[in-house]
């Protein structure tokens, strides 16, 4: 009976919480992929570890394989169901597969683990609604809501030290933009959106825009890629688009030079918001992680620059961005310090509360301490510890790195100091002080009472989607 207990225990660990956080790193090769029985069935030679996203208007299936790459080119294809499902895969970035399901909107799709972690499964069904006429009726909605937008127009236009790229498109547009390095260029995926019918006007280059295609996305996703080749380094590109959402801006120009304080105007460093676009993070009370990350984080930007200190952030948009995009980001900039900002939850007990400080390599230990104990001194919120862990992003940054989970946004307390401007603030104060005194460039001093307590981070259950 103890027996049956313990195995259903260790069963349901893994239905539930499939993200091991601390599942190993090395790579893992998707074998096989087949589709029957309204199933996709992937096998691995390793554990998966994978997120999940559903996403609306169409209703979108999202699975992200990390750490993960496909054995031969082959896998890399699309299938279709007798339910009109349409399912593609895709390895989108090195070691990171993704399968993105689509297709009508009353699709049920439900994934399962195998018990060893190396097969996942994907169940598509009907979802059996109302009898047959009302069911006439949905088909019709749901087409007309899945209709693609079109691009219409892309306009160039350069002022004084700027140049501007408006794209419009047929209908309000999400789109997930990118950073691509060597040579440097501006990519961004309007979702649902179809290319133009005719090809558009010819372009003519700016002083800072050599080149602009017009394509689909690489990555199997229902989009149309717009790349913007940039003519120089250290150009930067801010996206916005209008409320009705059928135009985007992107604006490119030089990055800014910071005059800075003599001691630190040298210093770089990255600041990396967790989470964002379509991977929200935790949700709790309303909140999504991912904005939660990103308002800390520009607060952190500007508290940093005031002090001289030039910042390199690797979204300042709420965009998705692969893990392998942040260390790529990350290792070409090269700072003097990495900081991950994260927001922690606990499914299972909302009563935990605290700060808790990640690094992996040992020249990180040091700039953990500095920034765990700085947010302690400031920030009236229990200690949660200081902890070692092979998070991606803090594995494979080439510098001193760490994540910061600041609180638990599963916790009521905690989520009022995550979700308050003021306290955002103090965040920022509390991290540049700790980074800038880990950088041994600030002269007021840190108090420091007692050694923080170390310990290696506990197989945690709770789901901390795409931090590995
Ligand atoms: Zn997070």
């Amino acid at each position: 009976m103890k027996y049956k207990i313990l195995l259903i225990i260790f069963i349901a660990q893994y239905l539930f919480f499939p993200l091991n956080t601390f599942a190993q790193i090395s790579e893992n090769k998707i074998t096989s992929i087949s589709f029957e029985n309204n199933a996709l069935t992937i096998n691995t030679l390793g554990k998966i570890t994978y997120t999940e996203s559903r996403l609306k208007d169409p209703d979108r299936l999202v699975l992200d394989i990390l750490n993960c790459s496909l054995e031969s080119e082959s896998l890399q294809r699309d299938f279709r169901s007798p339910l009109d499902e349409n399912v593609s895969v895709a390895e989108i970035a090195k070691g990171h597969v993704r399968i993105l399901f689509f297709g009508r909107a009353s699709i049920n799709r439900k994934s399962f683990l195998s018990n060893n972690d190396r097969t996942l499964v994907t169940k598509i069904a009907r979802i059996d609604a109302e009898p047959d006429k009302s069911d006439e009726n949905n088909q019709q909605t749901s087409l007309e809501r899945e209709l693609p937008g079109k691009l219409k127009d892309i306009l160039i236009e350069h002022k004084s030290d700027e140049s501007e790229i408006q794209i419009t498109t047929s209908k309000s547009t999400k789109f997930n933009t990118y950073f691509l390095k060597n040579p440097d260029r501006y990519a961004i995926d309007l979702l649902n959106v179809s290319p133009p019918e005719k090809p558009l006007p010819q372009f003519s280059s700016t002083p800072l825009i050599s080149g602009l295609r017009v394509g689909r996305a690489a990555n199997g996703v229902d989009a149309t890629r717009v790349v913007i080749d940039l003519s120089k380094p250290d150009l930067e590109c801010n996206v916005s688009s209008t409320l009705i959402g059928n135009k985007i801006k992107i604006k490119v120009k030089a990055k800014k030079q910071k005059e800075g304080s003599a001691k630190s105007s040298n210093i770089k460093v990255v600041i990396d918001p967790g989470h964002g676009g379509y991977d929200t993070g935790a949700q709790y009370g309303g909140f999504d992680e991912k904005d939660i990350t990103l308002s800390i984080s520009m607060k952190l930007k500007k508290e940093l620059e005031s002090r001289g200190v030039k910042v390199f952030i690797t979204r300042e948009e709420d965009s998705f961005l692969s893990l392998a995009e942040r260390v790529d980001i990350t290792n070409s900039v090269k700072p003097h310090v990495f900081v991950s900002v994260h927001a922690n939850a606990m499914k299972s007990t909302r009563t935990i509360r605290g700060v808790e400080t990640y690094y992996w390599t040992k020249g990180s230990q040091k700039l953990a301490y500095y920034i765990h104990k700085s947010i302690l001194n400031d920030i009236n919120i229990p200690d949660h510890f200081i902890r070692r862990a092979q998070f991606f992003v803090i594995k494979h940054t080439s510098v001193p790195a760490v994540l910061c989970e600041l609180a638990f946004l599963s916790n009521h307390d905690d989520r009022k100091l995550l979700t308050s401007s003021a306290m955002q603030e103090n965040y920022a104060k509390a991290v540049t002080d700790g980074i800038l005194k880990f950088l041994d460039i600030d002269t007021r001093p840190i108090e420091i009472k007692k050694p923080v307590p170390e310990k290696e981070a506990p197989k945690k259950k709770e789901d901390k989607k795409s931090k590995v």
